[in-house]
């Protein structure tokens, strides 16, 4: 769609319908952002996939408006509450400059060299669309085909509001099924970086490969959780376990500590992690490619248990289903454990969950069992979050996803 088109706002009494059934309104009069294929009565029109429809209550009463997908169990994405705001270029240019304006006036994450989330999806009202800076680039990932069909609005918008020197776009593995997608990785708007882009974060440089990375490139979303683990790093032996490129070991060396080892399963991140600790000039800092759970169990059997005064433990999503939450929870428990029994009398554990579907209270029980199974007792000092450009939508608490806990083994 051009950006004239979308210009051109349709009425919403022009625009096809989707019932929604009796009893499954109150959640999205509530401004939840999803209406599910299950919930939906019937649709009057005839609703394209991408296009922009009316959501309707059983009793003919406007919800939102949205955009619809019939190839997606999230049938209609909710956009806007208001029956006469169109789904317009307009629209879309008031929210991108909203989530703009929250990073760089409220947050003061406006270094040029600096690197944060400009757009988050649903806790940014545009569902579908994720947006990170690193410097002058940016790198978009599309979850929706709705908003894969504007892309050519979003570039245009994000050009004029960023002027960045490139836009790069990345699908999540899965996502593009899911939701139809005929995209793929690649250019979107003016140049592509030929080396790793360079970032600062804290005083730190980190190299970040935006085409090749894993995610976008770097977990943006820990950034303050590395400062707040940095408060208990000094003089320790830390462990940074899942480090990808180091993004806590480095924080690690850099607050004092004795000693730093990094440990991931990917040779490409622990390369990476090692350029990044010479970048910085970080001498007391080794990285290890090797399974997580095997060299932890090892150590421990080598006589290294209780050898550590610091363990981080930040794992891959372990939980990408409510099905398959059991199973996380196993896994979650078995690493905070082998942790746990590295770490010396009075030593500290930094552990995170980035699965969603693991609540707080779940997490908080793994480290009671963990506590009871291994004897210790766990102190949890802080319960912290992602970082506030990864905002939790009050109307949509799937946006919450990642818990870090601190904690004093004991
Ligand atoms: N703490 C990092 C982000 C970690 S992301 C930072 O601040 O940047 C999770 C990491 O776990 C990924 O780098 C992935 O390669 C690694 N990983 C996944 N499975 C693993 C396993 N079994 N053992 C070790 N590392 C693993």
């Amino acid at each position: 769609m051009s950006v004239a088109e979308s210009l051109r706002p349709a009425p919403s009494s022009m625009l096809p319908r989707v019932i929604v059934k009796r009893r499954r309104a109150r959640p999205l009069f509530a401004r939840h952002p999803w209406l599910f294929a299950g919930s939906i009565e019937r649709v009057e029109g005839d609703a394209a996939d991408g296009a922009e429809v009316v959501v309707e209550s059983h009793d003919g009463e406007f919800i939102a408006r949205g955009l619809y997908n019939g190839q997606s169990q999230i049938r209609v994405r909710l956009y806007s509450w208001q029956p006469d705001q169109a789904l317009d270029a307009a629209c879309w240019r008031a929210r991108l400059a909203d989530a703009v304006r929250l990073r760089r006036d409220v947050l003061g994450l406006d270094d040029p060299a600096g690197a944060c989330r400009l757009v988050f999806s649903e806790a940014d009202a545009i569902s579908g669309l994720v947006v990170d800076r690193y410097g002058p680039w940016l790198v978009a990932q599309v979850t929706s085909l709705a908003i894969a069909e504007r892309l050519g609005v979003f570039t245009h918008l994000l050009v004029e509001l960023c002027r960045p020197r490139g836009i790069y776009l990345r699908t999540e593995r899965g996502v593009a099924a899911a939701e139809g997608l005929r995209i793929s990785d690649g250019p979107i708007g003016g140049d592509v970086p030929v080396e790793p882009v360079r970032i600062t974060e804290d005083d730190l440089v980190y190299e970040v490969d935006i085409r090749t990375g894993q995610k976008t490139g770097f977990y943006l979303d820990q950034r303050e959780n590395r400062r707040a683990m940095a408060r208990y790093a000094r003089g320790r032996r830390v462990l940074d376990v899942f480090c990808y490129t180091g993004g806590f070991a480095l924080a690690a060396a850099r607050a004092g500590a004795s000693e730093v080892l990094g440990v991931d399963v990917s040779e490409a991140a622990v390369a990476a992690a090692r350029s990044n600790a010479a970048l910085n000039g970080l001498g007391a800092v080794r990285f290890e490619a090797a399974d997580a759970f095997e060299f932890m169990h090892e150590r421990a059997a080598e006589g290294e248990a209780g050898g550590y005064g610091m363990v981080i433990l930040d794992p891959p999503k372990f939980a990408r289903h409510t099905r398959s939450l059991d199973a996380a929870l196993r896994g979650y428990h078995r690493a905070n454990r082998l942790a746990v029994d590295l770490i010396e009398p009075d030593g500290i554990l930094v552990t995170c969950s980035c699965s969603g579907h693991v609540s707080r209270a779940d997490f908080a029980a793994i480290l009671g069992g963990v506590a009871e199974e291994s004897g210790r007792s766990i102190q949890i000092l802080a319960e912290r979050g992602q970082a506030a450009d990864h905002p939790v939508s009050a109307s949509c608490l799937e946006t919450s996803y990642l818990k870090c806990f601190i904690a004093r083994v004991v």
